[in-house]
């Protein structure tokens, strides 16, 4: 496995929507690794494969158990051509950020529950249903794939905030990166 570039906004890659995968190959299957691999040393809890200048429809998301909110379920996701099939309910926090806008977080309204149709890496058809921060995360990412980043949907510009990085380097825990 080894660590990708992430592509930070500005690169028009960010702006195309991504091609529908046909079949699983082995490059496929090295890509999504790859991916995961990527988002985990980020750190993120989610990426889509443009992020990574490859247009195809693939994201990757890791969600700890209560990551957000007590009795939030862990999350461990490889999807292949993902689709909001139903989308209910709202939700407007936490604030989100994005690995390809790096230090930026924003409040943007979401959809609190969705399925997702999707197929695995076996090329399966399979259904997420999710909520919460899940949900919000799912999104994010599936959104990527067309072309869209957060700072398009936050309610109003002025409320995105810059968080500075730490001297250490690290990420501070406010910030979370998709
Ligand atoms: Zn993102």
């Amino acid at each position: 496995m080894a660590l990708l570039d992430i592509i930070v906004e500005g690169d028009p890659r960010l702006r195309q929507k991504a091609n529908k995968i046909r079949r699983v190959d082995p490059a496929l299957r090295k890509l999504a690794a790859d991916m995961y691999e990527t988002m985990l040393d980020a750190p993120g809890v989610g990426l889509a494969a443009p992020q990574v200048g490859v247009m195809l429809r693939l994201i990757t998301v890791e969600v700890p158990e209560d990551y957000d909110k007590e009795g939030d379920p862990a999350a461990n996701l490889i999807l292949i051509n993902p689709e909001i099939v139903k989308a209910t309910g709202t939700q407007l926090d936490p604030p989100e950020g994005c690995l390809s806008i790096p230090h930026w977080i924003g409040n943007v309204p979401r959809a609190e529950r969705v399925v997702v149709k999707a197929r695995d890496l076996d090329f399966k058809e399979v259904r997420i249903r999710a909520v919460g921060f899940l949900a919000r995360v799912l999104q994010h990412e599936i959104d990527h794939l067309d072309g869209i980043l957060f700072t398009d949907r936050v309610v109003d510009k002025s409320t995105l905030q810059y968080l500075p990085p730490k001297t250490d380097g690290q990420a501070t825990s406010a910030e979370v990166a998709k």
